[in-house]
């Protein structure tokens, strides 16, 4: 079967042939693959073509497809069962890793998903400080629950959707918008909404609107005014949790957030999600304390071992972090030179082991700027790139990420055909 012929399948029973929008390529205006299998640092589609990957599955593949230290914890696990609805031994192991590396936390509660662990996050910094309204910011995405849809990234600004509907307006009014980095628009709410803030709720890293980085003095104010107002600051590491550094960005910052959510890394490429915070904090939590959250499947063994499997190769081996480093910026200092050559304006916006490529002129600082891109050019460059075997985001405004099975070879690699799309732009 090729690719045209299964996706038209899938169009016909899934909604765009697809379980999460951005993977139609729509706005990429490409024909979607369908994957067959991965293994390090490669994807194969069913017709037998294989990509260099720099999408790893939207950021959790720390370590490429399926290394033998995650599959064999899989394995392990599968054996004694798939779900029990009971605490297991894996799941105590997973939770007590992420409280040591992380620090700044002192329990946590397994979800499915990030969009579950943020919504339980914003529930949990509602019940604590009775108040009602939070914080978000343009071009952050939080999952796709009711209160964090507003202003969102990620697909929603990838296919430039302005409000979903089945979101009561009431429901969305309790969240305000801000503009990432901006310091003085802050002060402003805490006066307006005095007393009835209950969080910020904040990507420490932006990388749903592709990367954007915090300014230091910015991620600061917001721990301080959070502090200075009885709100609670909502670190939103999903994508930065262990992908920054084993603490996440609070360590990388050095900020201490009172939420964390987790998701992606955590679960190496299985279903995951996951909230902490300081023990009084946690312990309000039921069935400790009065506010409600619960899962089925939550801390499914499956998935708690496979982020055993990856966690513990990252904590065992933290030079890991160097070197992608290391081999990020010889990726980007490359494709720059490549773009600055055929004289096309781009900003390249990088950090520890994840960037993107922006068609614009413009710094990159928030949703505005990223915005100035020209997504048709974007659209060819993806398009140039599957055609040549690499696979990157399908989206200007998604972050691309190195596993340590992305050798300097296989960059080398990705260079040459970097260059070749460059060259057909
Ligand atoms: C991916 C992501 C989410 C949502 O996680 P899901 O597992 O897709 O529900 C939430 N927050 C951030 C920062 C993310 O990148």
């Amino acid at each position: 079967m090729t690719n045209k012929e299964a996706f038209e399948l899938a169009k016909q029973v899934m909604p765009g042939g697809v379980s999460s929008p951005v993977r139609a390529f729509k706005s990429v205006e490409a024909e979607p693959i369908v994957v067959r299998r991965g293994f390090g640092a490669f994807i194969e589609d069913i017709e037998g073509k294989r990509y260099i990957d720099y999408m790893l599955s939207f950021g959790p593949l720390m370590l490429g497809h399926r290394p033998d230290v995650i599959v064999s914890k899989i394995l392990e696990a599968l054996d004694k069962g798939t779900s029990f609805g009971i605490t297991n031994l894996y799941e105590i192991e997973l939770a007590s890793l992420i409280v040591k590396a992380t620090k700044v936390i002192d329990k946590i509660r397994f979800v499915s998903s990030g969009t579950e662990a943020v919504m339980s996050a914003i529930r949990l910094a509602r019940g604590i400080t009775n108040k009602p309204y939070i914080i978000k910011f343009d071009g952050c995405y939080h999952g796709f629950s009711d209160s964090v849809l507003v202003g969102a990234g990620s697909g929603v600004a990838t296919l430039g959707i302005p409000e979903t509907p089945g979101i009561p307006k009431e429901f969305a009014s309790f969240t305000i918008v801000f503009d990432y980095n901006d310091e003085d628009a802050l002060e402003e709410a805490f006066t307006k909404y005095k007393n009835q803030i209950a969080a910020v709720l904040v990507e420490p890293v932006a990388g749903n609107m592709g990367v954007v980085l915090p300014k230091e003095s910015w991620l600061k104010k917001l721990k301080d005014i959070t502090k200075k107002n009885d709100a609670l600051l909502i670190f939103d590491e999903v994508i930065t949790g262990f992908r920054l550094s084993l603490g996440g960005a609070s360590e990388y910052f050095g900020i201490e957030p009172d939420i964390v959510c987790y998701g992606k890394i955590i679960g190496g490429g299985m279903p995951i999600g996951a909230y902490g915070a300081k023990a009084h904090i946690m312990d309000r939590v039921a069935p400790e304390g009065p506010i409600y959250q619960a899962g089925t499947l939550s801390g499914n063994p499956i998935s708690v071992a496979s982020g055993i499997g990856l966690l513990k190769t990252l904590i065992s081996d933290i030079t890991i972090y160097d070197v992608l480093a290391e081999l990020m910026a010889y990726l980007t200092y490359n494709i720059s030179s490549m773009l600055s050559q055929k004289g096309i304006p781009h900003k390249i916006n990088e950090i520890a082991s994840m960037f993107t490529v922006f068609f614009t002129d413009k710094d990159v600082i928030d949703f505005k700027s990223a915005k100035t891109s020209d997504t048709k050019l974007f659209g060819k460059f993806f398009r140039n790139l599957l055609q040549e075997g690499v696979l990157i985001p399908p989206s200007q405004f998604e972050a691309w990420f190195l596993s340590a099975a992305h050798t300097k070879d296989i960059i080398d690699t990705t260079l040459e055909k970097i260059k070749k799309a460059i060259d057909l732009l």
